[in-house]
C-alpha cells in the first residue's frame, strides 16, 4: 500500500522539503503542503529523506 505523507502545524516554512523533493511539497502562504497524500513508489526515498531533514519533524510519513 502507498505510504502517505502530510505536513502538520509545526512547518515553519524553512523551504527545506520543497527543496529536496519538488515534486511532493510546495510552499504555499509561507508553510509547506503536499501537493498530494499518497505518494508513488518512486517519490518515497525524496519523500522519507525530506521528513527526516525537516528541522522541525513537521511531515509526517506512515
Ligand atoms: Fe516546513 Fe519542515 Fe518543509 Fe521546512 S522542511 S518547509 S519546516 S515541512
Amino acid at each position: 500500500m502507498a505510504k502517505k505523507c502530510r505536513v502538520n502545524e509545526n512547518c515553519i516554512g524553512c523551504g527545506l522539503c520543497e527543496g529536496t523533493c519538488p515534486s511532493v511539497f510546495e510552499l504555499v502562504d509561507g508553510t509547506a503542503q503536499a501537493k498530494m497524500e499518497e505518494i508513488p513508489e518512486d517519490l518515497e526515498a525524496e519523500v522519507e529523506d525530506a521528513a527526516a531533514s525537516c528541522p522541525v519533524q513537521a511531515i509526517e510519513v506512515e
